[in-house]
C-alpha cells in the first residue's frame, strides 16, 4: 500500500466500500491527510465475517506445522521491510522512529512466539475411574476471532492477537483504530504474500460502533480480544452477553510507580524515564503515579526534574526527538484539563507549566508535586509526558496507595532488597508488576491485568488459551 487510497483486506481480496467512502488517517504531527480509508457498511462487515466462517474449517484442519511456518514467514517479512513499516507508524501515530522500529521487532517478534507456540497445543490423558475408559482432553480453536485494537501499538497490539489467533487454528478479523489503520493494512499484503488462504485474515475499517455492534451480534464470531478504553470495553462487554462471547479486555491503567528507601535512585529514574515518557505517555503501563518514600523524595524528584527537562519534544521523524506529539486534539485536551484541575486542587509543578496553555499537541513534559489521591489525576489515566509525586512512610501505606485505583494493568517498584520487594510486589492488585524494571512487555511473559484493566493474557505460553477451548472426549 502506497499512502493515498489505501483498501480493506476481505476474504483474499482488497476491498473499497460498496458505497465509495472514505475516511482520512492524519499525521499528528501536522495534520496533513496520509491517505484515506474504507467506510464499510454494514453488509460488507456481515460479508466478512461469512467469509472468515467459510475459511475457518480449511484452516483449522492445516498441519500445525503448516500454519506455524505461515506465522514465521509474515514475521520475517516485517522484519524485512521494518524500516517502512516504523516510517509508517511515526506517520501514523507520531511516536518516534526509533520507538516506532523497536515497535515493528517487538511485532514480529508476537509472530515468531507464535509460529514456536502454534506446534505446542498439547491436550491431556486423563485416567479415568474405570479401565474400560479413556477421558481425551483435546484443545480446539474457538472459531472466528475478532480483534479491536488501539491507535498507541498500532500493529504490536495486531500482531499479538493476529499470532495468537492463527497459531490456535481461528480465522480472523481485525478493526484497526480510525487514526491508524494504514501499517495494519499494510501488514494484510505480509500475510497475502505469506500464502495465506483467502477469508483467514481480514482487516476491515470504518465506524468503530457499527463494525463492533455488527460483530458483538454474530453469532458466528465466538471471539473478540480487545485493546482499548476502559469505557468501551465495558460496552463490549455488555454487548458480548447475548451471543455468550469469550473476551479478552485489555483496558486502561493507573500504574503506580513506588521508589522504596532504599532504591538505587539512579536506576529508578532511568526505569522512570522509560516507564514514563516512551509514546509521550501514552501507554497503557505508562506510569501514572509516582510513589516516593519521603526520605529519598527530595533527591529522586531532584533527578527525576533534571531528566525530564532534557527530553526533546518534536516530530518523530527526527532523530532528536524523544517524546513525539499526542494523538489528537481530544487527547491534548484531556492532558491540559487534568493539569488545570490539578492545579486548581493545589499541586506545584516544578517542570511544565506551561503544558496548562499548550496550544499544540506538543506538549511539554511536566512533573507535578503534591499529588493526593482526591485529585482527578490521581484517578484518572493521564496518557501524556506528566509525571506526578505523591509521597508515602512505610511499605503498608506504599502498597495501600498503589492499590487505590480501580486498575490493575501494570504496577513498578524499586528497592534494593529482594525480600522487602517481593513482600511488596505481592500485595498489590496489579495483572504486572516490574521489579527495578519498566522494560516489562515481553513475548514470553503474559500481558494482562486485573480489576477494571480487563482479563486475558497475551503472549506466553497462556497466550493462545484466549482462542482456543477444551473439549474432552469420554472413550468407553
Ligand atoms: P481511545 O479513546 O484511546 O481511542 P477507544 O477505546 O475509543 O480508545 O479505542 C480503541 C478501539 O476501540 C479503536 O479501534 C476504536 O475504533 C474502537 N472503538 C471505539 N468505540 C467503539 C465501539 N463503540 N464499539 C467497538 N469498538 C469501538
Amino acid at each position: 500500500m502506497k499512502t493515498g487510497t489505501a483498501l480493506c483486506l476481505i476474504n483474499g481480496e482488497w476491498k473499497a466500500a460498496r458505497s465509495g467512502e472514505t475516511f482520512s488517517v492524519k499525521n499528528p504531527a501536522n495534520g496533513e491527510v496520509l491517505a484515506t480509508v474504507p467506510q464499510l457498511d454494514r453488509a460488507q462487515v456481515e460479508g466478512t465475517i461469512a467469509a472468515a466462517q467459510a475459511a475457518f474449517n480449511g484452516w483449522r484442519s492445516y498441519p500445525a506445522r503448516e500454519r506455524a511456518r505461515m506465522l514465521r514467514s509474515i514475521g520475517d517479512k516485517l522484519i524485512a521491510r521494518r524500516e517502512e513499516f516504523a516510517r509508517l507508524i511515526t506517520l501514523e501515530q507520531g511516536k518516534p522512529l526509533s520507538e516506532s522500529l523497536g515497535e515493528v521487532s517487538y511485532s514480529a517478534n508476537y509472530l515468531h512466539w507464535f509460529s514456536e507456540e502454534a506446534v505446542r497445543a498439547y491436550g491431556d490423558i486423563i485416567p479415568a475411574d474405570s479401565a474400560a475408559k479413556r477421558i481425551f482432553v483435546l484443545r480446539q480453536p474457538i472459531g472466528v476471532a475478532a480483534a479491536i485494537t488501539p491507535w498507541n501499538f498500532p500493529i504490536a497490539m495486531l500482531a499479538r492477537k493476529l499470532g495468537a489467533a492463527l497459531a490456535a487454528g481461528c480465522t480472523f478479523i481485525a478493526k484497526p483504530a480510525p487514526e491508524t489503520p494504514l501499517s495494519a493494512l499494510l501488514l494484510g499484503e505480509l500475510c497475502q504474500e505469506a500464502g495465506l488462504p483467502a477469508g483467514v485474515v481480514n482487516i476491515i475499517t470504518g465506524d468503530a460502533a457499527m463494525i463492533g455492534e455488527v460483530i458483538m451480534a454474530s453469532p458466528i464470531v465466538r471471539k473478540v480480544s480487545f485493546t482499548g478504553s476502559t469505557e468501551v470495553g465495558k460496552l463490549l462487554l455488555r454487548q458480548s452477553a447475548d451471543t455468550v462471547k469469550k473476551l479478552t479486555l485489555e483496558l486502561g491503567g493507573n500504574a503506580p510507580f513506588i521508589v522504596m528507601d532504599d532504591a538505587d535512585l539512579e536506576r529508578a529514574v532511568s526505569g522512570a524515564m522509560f516507564g514514563k515518557y516512551r509514546n509521550a505517555g501514552q501507554t497503557c503501563i505508562c506510569v501514572n503515579r509516582f510513589l516516593v518514600h519521603s526520605s529519598v523524595a527530595e533527591d529522586f524528584t531532584r533527578r527525576l526534574v533534571d531528566q525530564t527537562r532534557s527530553l526533546v519534544v518534536g516530530s518523530g521523524l527526527d532523530e532528536k526527538t524523544s517524546v513525539g506529539p499526542v494523538i489528537n486534539d481530544a487527547a491534548k485536551n484531556k492532558v491540559i484539563g487534568l493539569l488545570n484541575s490539578a492545579a486548581d486542587e493545589g499541586v506545584t509543578f516544578l517542570l511544565g507549566e506551561e503544558s496548562r496553555r499548550a496550544t499544540s499537541r506538543f506538549i511539554s513534559p511536566c512533573v507535578l508535586t503534591g499529588v493526593t489521591p482526591a485529585m482527578r489525576i490521581w484517578k484518572e489515566e493521564i496518557f501524556g509526558p506528566v509525571s506526578t509525586i505523591t509521597t508515602f512512610n512505610s511499605d503498608a501505606e506504599a502498597i495501600s496507595l498503589a492499590n487505590d485505583t480501580q486498575y490493575g494493568l501494570a504496577a513498578y517498584l524499586y528497592s534494593e532488597s529482594l525480600s522487602r520487594a517481593l513482600n511488596v510486589a505481592e500485595r498489590l492488585e496489579f495483572g504486572m508488576v516490574g521489579i527495578n524494571d519498566t522494560a516489562i512487555s515481553a513475548v514470553q511473559a503474559p500481558f494482562g491485568g486485573v480489576k477494571q484493566s480487563g482479563f486475558g493474557r497475551e503472549g506466553s505460553k497462556y497466550g493462545m488459551d484466549d482462542y482456543s477451548v477444551l473439549q474432552y472426549l469420554s472413550v468407553a
